[in-house]
C-alpha cells in the first residue's frame, strides 16, 4: 500500500457534536464564541510560496499546526493554531501565476470588468493592498490610464517593465495604520485577506482609511471556502492561509465593519470569491440572497472530513495503481496546493519530478518535502506516464505544453 498519512485521524475530533469548542479564543471575524473545531493537521510547512535555495533549508523549514474552527455566529473559518511568528513575507515569496496564459486572460477580464464598473480612468487613483508582484494593478493602470499605489513586501521592481510605470508607486511593506493616509478612489485587495489572522482589525483599518469619502469603491478577491468544503479538496488548506471565507461570512464581516456589499460572486471556475462594496455609516443590513449561507456552511463543515477521506482514498488508489504497474508520475504546479498535497500523501518512488512554468522557481526547493522544482522541459527526460495537475483550470494549457514536448501522459487534474 502506498503510505498516506491521515494525520487528522491520529487525534479524532468531535465533528458530529456541537459545540466541540476546543478553543477559548473568540472568532477573529465577529468576536463570537460559539466555535466548533472540525479539522486538524499537525506539523505542516509554515510557508508554501517561499523559495528555498537548498534542499537542506527546504527540509528544515519551520512547521506549524492547523486546527480549523467554524464560527456558528458568522460562518467564519480560521486556523486557531496559527502563529504569525512562523510567517515571513519577503521578496523571496513567489506566488505569481502570471506565467500562465489562462491566468493572464483571467486577470485581463477582471481588470476590464472593474474599469467598466467603477469608471477607472486618467486622474483616478487605484490602491492595491497586498499587490504581490503588481500584475493586477499594473494591468489596471495600463488599460484604464489611472494612477496606482501598490503595497506588498514581496514586490520586485526589476520585474515590472510596464509602460504605465510612471503612474504607479509601489511600497515594499505590509499594509498597516502607517499607510492610513493613502487616498484612492478605488481600493482593491486580492488574495491577501486569507493570509491575515486579525481580519476584523484589518477591515476596520481599511474602513478607517477611506473615512468619509463615500464614493470610494472596494473590491476584494480571495479563495472560496464553500467549494473546498463541498468537494473535500484538502490541498487548498495550508498554513499560510489562516482564514477562510464563504460568500456569507465575508459579506457579514464587511457589513459589520461599515461597508455596504453591492456585489458578491464567484469566478475562475468558482475557485475565487469576489466582493464589491461601498463605505457606509456604521453596520449595514444583508440584502443579497447569496449571503444567506450560514446553515449550508454548517452542514458542509459537518461532512468535510468525510469528503477529505474520499479524496485521499481516490489519490491513494491512483498511487497504488501507478506503483504496481511501475509507472512514473510528475506533479505540475509547485505552489501552495502542491506543498499541502505533499504533506498529506507520500507517492513513494513513483513520483519523479515536480515542475512549474514560473522560471523564478526553477532550481529552488519545496518547503517541507525538499523536492527541487524543475522547468517543464525536464519532463522530456523523465517521460512521465501520469501527470498530476494541481489546479484543474490549467488542464488544457498543460496538455498543450506536454504535447509540444511529444508527451501524452495520463492527466489527473485536481
Ligand atoms: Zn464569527
Amino acid at each position: 500500500m502506498p503510505k498516506y498519512r491521515q494525520r487528522w485521524t491520529e487525534q479524532p475530533l468531535a465533528t458530529s457534536h456541537f459545540p466541540a469548542a476546543a478553543t477559548t479564543l473568540p472568532c477573529q471575524s465577529c468576536g463570537g464564541t460559539t466555535l466548533e473545531s472540525f479539522y486538524e493537521l499537525s506539523n505542516v510547512p509554515a510557508h508554501s510560496c517561499l523559495l528555498l535555495p537548498t534542499r537542506q533549508e527546504a527540509l528544515a523549514f519551520p512547521r506549524g499546526d492547523i486546527e480549523l474552527v467554524f464560527c456558528h455566529d458568522c460562518g467564519f473559518i480560521g486556523n486557531t493554531r496559527f502563529d504569525i511568528g512562523l510567517n515571513q513575507y519577503s521578496a523571496a515569496y513567489e506566488e505569481t501565476q502570471a506565467f500562465s496564459p489562462r491566468f493572464l486572460k483571467f486577470l485581463d477580464e477582471i481588470c476590464r470588468d472593474q474599469i467598466q464598473k467603477f469608471g477607472l480612468a486618467p486622474g483616478v487613483t487605484a490602491l492595491e493592498i497586498g499587490c504581490g508582484k503588481g500584475e493586477f494593478l499594473t494591468r489596471l493602470c495600463e488599460l484604464s490610464g489611472c494612477n496606482g499605489i501598490g503595497i506588498d513586501p514581496g514586490y520586485r521592481p526589476e520585474r515590472n517593465q510596464s509602460s504605465a510605470a510612471d503612474r504607479m508607486t509601489f511600497i515594499r511593506d505590509l499594509y498597516g495604520p502607517r499607510y492610513a493616509h493613502l487616498q484612492a478612489e478605488y481600493v482593491s485587495c486580492r488574495h491577501t485577506l486569507e493570509h491575515i489572522a486579525p481580519v476584523q482589525e484589518f477591515m476596520r483599518l481599511v474602513r478607517e482609511t477611506i473615512g468619509n469619502r463615500h464614493h470610494v469603491n472596494v473590491f476584494f478577491e480571495l479563495p472560496d471556502m464553500e467549494r473546498v468544503l463541498e468537494t473535500g479538496v484538502f490541498w487548498d488548506i495550508y498554513y499560510e492561509h489562516c482564514t477562510y471565507f464563504t460568500r456569507g461570512s465575508l459579506a457579514r464581516l464587511f457589513r459589520a465593519e461599515g461597508f455596504d456589499v453591492t456585489n458578491l460572486y464567484k469566478a475562475y471556475d468558482d475557485q475565487y470569491l469576489m466582493i464589491e462594496a461601498k463605505p457606509a455609516d456604521g453596520m449595514t443590513e444583508a440584502r443579497l440572497p447569496q449571503e444567506n449561507d450560514l446553515a449550508t456552511t454548517a452542514a458542509l463543515v459537518r461532512k468535510f472530513t468525510e469528503e477529505v477521506d474520499r479524496r485521499l482514498a481516490e489519490l491513494a488508489e491512483a498511487a497504488l495503481r501507478w506503483r504496481r504497474s511501475g509507472q512514473k508520475v510528475a506533479i505540475w504546479g509547485s505552489g501552495s496546493k502542491c506543498v499541502s498535497l505533499m504533506s498529506s500523501i507520500d507517492f513513494g518512488d513513483t513520483l519523479r519530478a515536480i515542475v512549474d512554468i514560473n522560471p523564478h522557481k526553477h532550481g529552488k526547493f519545496l518547503a517541507g518535502s525538499g523536492w527541487e522544482i524543475l522547468g517543464p522541459d525536464a519532463l522530456t527526460e523523465v517521460r512521465p506516464d501520469a501527470v498530476i495537475i494541481m489546479n484543474s483550470i490549467y488542464t488544457e494549457e498543460i496538455r498543450h505544453e506536454l504535447a509540444t514536448r511529444g508527451l501524452e501522459p495520463e492527466l489527473l487534474p485536481l
